[in-house]
């Protein structure tokens, strides 16, 4: 059987870790057609916008994507590409497994985390109004009038937004996820206790949903504390679901527990079509240099395996990755311990490597 997916590049580093991805893929024997399309600043100037519309519809049609990173320019321009394409296709999963691989030099031992985090909702909404205009200034009337408080006249506004629908949703999501991969526990995380009408609302749905699945244990933690109780003792938190925001930091901090950016694959998944990515950014200063690891984006095409059913040679593939990391030999400069930093490989070696393996485990 051959799968038809969309393959988007990125930019920055994102070319090198997908052509490395790409090769190790293909290795594996499954029959992918790669539907090569491009987004990001690049082809701003030639199609009028970073996100062209034919890259959304090859990714309707395919229903699958993998997607190097793509830069955003900070504080002016367009808003994220990012952010912009999992709204366009509702993907309304981000998730973010963080497993402990043997051989990488970090002080925590045996995590095995999954987060899942709400992908279009909370501050990522993109409803914000900017400093002196007039929607700023009606607001600040309104907030007068409702609340009877004095905002400064010079603020800007980032709406939090969360619905029950979309609480709903991704709860659901995290409990199902769950059950079909044999995980016992799901931890909500929320700061309920001062934002009553948003985390509040996500909190008491995640409470009502997790009466649906008695077969997994549920808890909730606010996100200071749960930030504090993540460094402290990994090991205790299995799934965790939460809104945008605190997923997405803890994602990185979770990413941090096992290795760094290098290891933390990820995936946006809607109803209709899925979008494997790493978690990491376009790390625009290692670009064209052969630097940069690319296991996070081997990972999520691995992830991207499992989701089309390729279950067999996803776990292959991620063995002969573990391997290699075991090996210690074949990894980029952030796997290496400091003192060995000078004999780090580069992101094509790393392919090599892993194809490698992938040989000697007969594929
Ligand atoms: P980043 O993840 O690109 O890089 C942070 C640091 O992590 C890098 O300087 C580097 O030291 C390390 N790092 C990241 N990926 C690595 C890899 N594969 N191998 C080795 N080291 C790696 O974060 P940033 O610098 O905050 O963001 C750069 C750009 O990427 C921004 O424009 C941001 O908006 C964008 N971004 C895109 C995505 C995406 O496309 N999904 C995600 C996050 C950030």
């Amino acid at each position: 059987m051959s799968y038809r997916v969309t393959l988007i590049p990125g930019d920055g580093i994102g070319p090198e870790i997908t052509e490395a991805t790409r090769r190790v893929l293909e290795a594996t024997g499954v029959a992918i057609s790669w539907d090569v399309v491009h987004a990001g600043a690049d082809v701003q100037e030639e199609f009028g916008t970073p996100l062209p519309e034919h890259v959304l519809q090859s990714i309707r049609k395919n229903r699958v994507a993998l997607k190097g990173p793509v830069t955003t320019p900070v504080g002016s321009g367009f808003r994220s590409v990012n952010v912009a394409m999992r709204k366009a296709l509702d993907l309304y999963v981000c998730l973010r497994p963080c497993k402990s691989y043997h051989g990488v030099p970090t002080p925590y031992k045996d995590v095995d985390i999954v987060i899942v985090r709400e992908n279009t909702e909370d501050l990522y909404a993109g409803i914000e109004f900017e400093k002196g205009t007039p929607q700023a200034g009606e607001l600040i009337k309104l907030l007068a009038k409702t609340h009877g408080v004095a905002v400064r006249a010079d603020s800007g506004f980032s709406i939090k937004l969360i619905s029950e629908t979309g609480s709903r949703r991704i709860v659901h999501f995290a409990f199902s996820y769950a059950r079909a991969n044999k995980r016992k526990k799901v931890t909500a995380v929320h700061k309920a206790n001062i934002m009553k009408f948003s985390d509040g609302l996500f909190l008491s749905v995640a409470r009502e949903v997790a009466k649906e699945y008695p077969d997994i244990e549920f808890e909730d933690r606010i996100v200071d504390n749960m930030t504090m109780q993540l460094v402290k003792k990994p090991q205790q938190f299995d799934v965790i679901v939460a809104p945008n925001l605190y997923g997405d930091i803890l994602s990185d901090l979770c990413a941090g527990l096992v290795g760094g950016l290098g290891l933390a694959p990820g995936a946006n998944i809607g109803d209709k079509a899925a979008l494997f990515e790493p978690t990491h950014g376009s790390a625009p200063k290692y670009k064209g240099l052969n630097k940069a690891n690319p296991m996070a984006m081997m990972l999520s095409g691995v992830m991207m395996l499992r989701h089309i059913g390729e279950e067999d040679t996803a776990d292959r593939l991620e063995k002969a990755i573990a391997d290699v990391i075991a090996e210690g030999k074949n990894v980029t400069y952030d796997l290496k311990p400091e003192a060995e930093r000078a004999q780090a490989m580069g992101t094509s070696e790393v392919a090599d490597a892993v194809i490698e393996k992938l040989r000697e485990r007969g594929s």
